[in-house]
């Protein structure tokens, strides 16, 4: 197939293309850096089977030939950066989305977008299910990129029930791994940059507050089978071992071997207090789970950041 993906230098975006050209797919990637990086897709220059544009897709874009899929998955992701661009959020979530579901359509194209476990919010159902409509904040900080998503999900499903659109709708809950950014502001670097450094651990709130978190690789291969399936509701992805981030931290110190204190902080406005996904959908739609083990995710991922050019 001929796949267009949005948001193809950003972490899980660079991975995905990755796996497409692996699949032996031809890959059209756009990208306008606003949060993705060059160097995640630096190892694909001169790919006979990728080309890269440099495409803010909130702005008209035409693509040449054919396409057979619009894989979306533009959107600053981290609190720290959505918090930073919030309209730039908001409008690739709405004008982007818009923008790819039309290009689905104008070329007779399957269309996968990645949403969000912030659609349900601080969730009041645990672990959260598909069909729980969330507890989100509609005017707090959080509201950018949870009602962006919200959106997104009503636009696909609106292009799939008025234009027929195959499209499929994945909710990623928190994903880590090599090509996330150190400085994004998310628990994974954040912890693994402040250990390496010998630096505290800065735990938000008492560190209760509970996450559950999938590989990359996992994440990633949850994606491709749903772009192959004819799920047309939401599926969660996700890893459902779930810890609190006081005892992430405990393994980040474990696993690093630093001796980094502990210290809190406050915790941000509107911070879900418990995320888990429920997979049983996952596991029956598209027989996905998660696979690799957090030790070797954690390895892989501290390696990769203790490799990085920037920390040296
Ligand atoms: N967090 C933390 N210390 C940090 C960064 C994040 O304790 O330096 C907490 C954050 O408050 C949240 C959890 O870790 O409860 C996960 O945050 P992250 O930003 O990784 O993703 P989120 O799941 O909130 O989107």
């Amino acid at each position: 197939m001929r796949i267009v993906v949005s948001g193809a230098a950003g972490f899980i975006g660079s991975h995905f293309c990755d796996r497409l050209l692996g699949e032996g797919h031809t890959v059209v990637a756009l990208d306008n850096f606003l949060t993705g990086h060059p160097r995640n897709l630096a190892h694909l220059a001169g790919h006979a089977h990728f080309q890269f544009l440099d495409q803010d897709i909130t702005r008209p874009f035409t693509i040449e030939g054919t396409v057979d899929c619009t894989v979306n998955l533009a959107s600053p992701a981290s609190p720290r950066d959505y918090l930073a661009h919030p309209i730039e959020t908001l409008d690739v979530g709405s004008l982007g989305t818009h923008r790819m579901l039309s290009l689905a359509l104008e070329k007779g194209a399957r269309f996968l977008i990645s949403s969000t476990s912030e659609c349900y919010g601080d969730p009041q159902v645990h672990p959260q299910v598909e069909d729980y409509w969330g507890n989100v904040n509609p005017v707090g900080p959080r509201s950018c990129y949870d009602e962006s998503k919200r959106f997104a999900e009503a636009l696909t499903m609106a292009y799939h029930r008025t234009h027929g659109v195959r499209t499929n709708i994945a909710r990623i809950f928190n994903t880590y791994g090599p090509r996330m950014k150190l400085d994004d502001g998310r628990v994974v670097p954040a912890f693994i940059d402040q250990a390496l450094n010998g630096r505290p651990l800065t735990v938000s709130g008492d560190g209760s507050q509970t996450r559950s978190f999938c590989y990359v690789a996992d994440m990633v291969d949850g994606l491709y089978r749903l772009m192959l399936s004819d799920e047309r509701y939401p599926v969660n992805l996700g890893n459902p071992v779930e810890m609190t981030i006081l005892e992430f931290a405990g393994h980040i110190r474990r696993f690093t071997g630093a001796a980094s204190e502990i210290v809190f902080q406050p915790l941000p406005e509107d911070d879900p207090k418990q995320r888990r996904p429920d997979i049983s959908k996952a596991r029956a739609v598209l027989g996905w789970e998660p696979r690799v083990p957090f030790e070797e995710g954690l390895r892989l991922t501290v390696d990769y950041f203790r490799a990085l050019p920037s920390r040296r």
